[in-house]
């Protein structure tokens, strides 16, 4: 609001919010056809939004301090090799550059949403999200800003369209691969509930949280990200792909622990994994299985089941499919001693981001606490920084505020 003001001199017409996540459980599942079990968290990207007054859109970033001008939103294209470059026709925009985030929605939404090709938009963004750390601030950016510029043009779009609207946005304008979880969490998170996602069917269902009096989750940000991450994903879906080819399915979702045994190094079957391909399957495979039985001890209330299968979802990350780091290890390792922690893994991609605990409250303050020194006193963060620890509790998904 105060940054619309700022940059417009006037009140925005429609205010809208959407939040960030965590994944507690179901780590590179997403695109191997598997299960995720993500929360919305209660830090989010607030899109505030006008028409202009002509065709021309003025977008703002309030995070980066940085504003950029865009011509008709039903000519804009993704482009890799320019920064921004309007011709008599279109207006293309560099592919991953944050204005492709945003430019990349409204141009979905205006191939839609006929008022939005025909006017311009005013619009500001700010978050709360940490940008780059793994809580999906991408993902709450696009869908704030297709929830703000639908109700502005007053369109009624299901969460459900709107988050794959957000998602084709990431891949064709930013050029993110990503799955589903990020932006059907964003769109579709309920207050106290996570939401257990079927990757292959697309299929989500909630799944209600212990009460804020039993457990909360711990967010702790290790601040680090190591330069090989987006190589090593795209090397392990290929390695997975790999692996679907040796044992004769189509995803890994198929593959059951005896298809796994048949299979295996050294045995007598004619097609056998590679050790590597082994062990990235072990993973999916047993990752798909942890993250079903822990929705269903949620629904039971078996936090002590939830926290273990966190820990062994974490083993498996770092032993089999090598996606964690010395940082996130740290982490996990710092937090898992507190007595009324139930379990603790890292979440995201790996190699640096995020761990995340599930913990008694008691327990929660103490890892807000201790956890920054501890981990101080094991790994040099540049420039003084700390690990980012708070508590977040499971939230709404997006909303018009206004
Ligand atoms: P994550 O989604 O885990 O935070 P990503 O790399 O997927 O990390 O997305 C981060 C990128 O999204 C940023 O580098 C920036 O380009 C864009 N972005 C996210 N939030 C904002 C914001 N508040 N303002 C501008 N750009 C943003
Ligand atoms: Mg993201």
């Amino acid at each position: 609001m105060a940054a619309f003001r700022a940059r417009f001199a006037r009140d925005p017409r429609r205010i809208a919010a959407a939040p960030g996540r965590v994944n507690l459980i179901g780590e590179h599942t997403d695109y191997n056809d598997g299960f995720v079990l993500p929360i919305a968290i209660d830090r989010r990207t607030v899109v505030c939004i006008d028409w202009s007054p002509d065709s021309t859109s003025h977008i703002h970033a309030a995070d980066l301090n940085a504003s950029v001008d865009l011509p008709a939103l039903n000519s804009l294209r993704p482009d890799a090799s320019i920064n921004i470059k309007v011709d008599a026709d279109a207006a293309r925009i560099r592919t991953g550059s944050w204005v492709s985030y945003a430019a990349g929605v409204l141009a979905n939404l205006a191939a839609i949403v006929p008022p939005l090709a025909a006017r311009g938009v005013d619009l500001t963004i700010a978050s709360s999200v940490p940008l780059g750390s793994g809580l999906s601030s991408s993902a709450s950016l696009e869908v704030g800003v297709a929830t703000a510029a639908a109700a502005l043009a007053g369109a009624s779009i299901t969460p459900r369209d709107l988050a794959a609207l957000c998602r084709d946005a990431e891949h064709r304008f930013a050029g993110v691969p990503c799955g589903i979880m990020d932006q059907y969490i964003a769109a579709m998170g309920r207050h106290d509930h996570a939401l257990l996602i079927d990757c292959r069917t697309q299929a989500a269902e909630l799944v209600a949280m212990p009460g804020a009096d039993r457990a909360e989750v711990v967010v702790m940000d290790s601040r680090v990200k190591h330069a090989l991450a987006s190589g090593q994903y795209a090397e392990r879906r290929e390695t997975c792909r790999a692996a679907c080819r040796v044992m004769g399915i189509d995803s890994l979702r198929d593959a059951s622990p005896e298809l796994l045994t048949l299979h295996a190094p050294g045995a007598r079957s004619p097609a056998t994994l590679s050790p590597v391909e082994h062990a990235r399957a072990r993973h999916i495979i047993s990752e798909n299985a942890r993250t079903l039985a822990a929705a269903q001890a949620l629904r039971a209330g078996d936090l002590e089941e939830v926290g273990r299968l966190m820990l062994a979802s974490h083993a498996s990350l770092r032993e089999h499919y090598q996606v964690s780091c010395p940082e996130l290890d740290t982490l996990v390792e710092l937090a898992a001693q507190v007595p009324g922690v139930f379990g603790a893994r890292m979440t995201g991609g790996g190699f640096g981001g995020c761990a995340i605990a599930l913990a008694t409250p008691h327990a929660a303050d103490r890892l807000v606490r201790e956890i920054p020194a501890a981990y101080r006193a094991r790994h040099a963060l540049p420039h003084g920084l700390d690990a980012r620890v708070f508590v977040t509790t499971a939230c709404d998904g997006a909303s018009v505020i206004a």
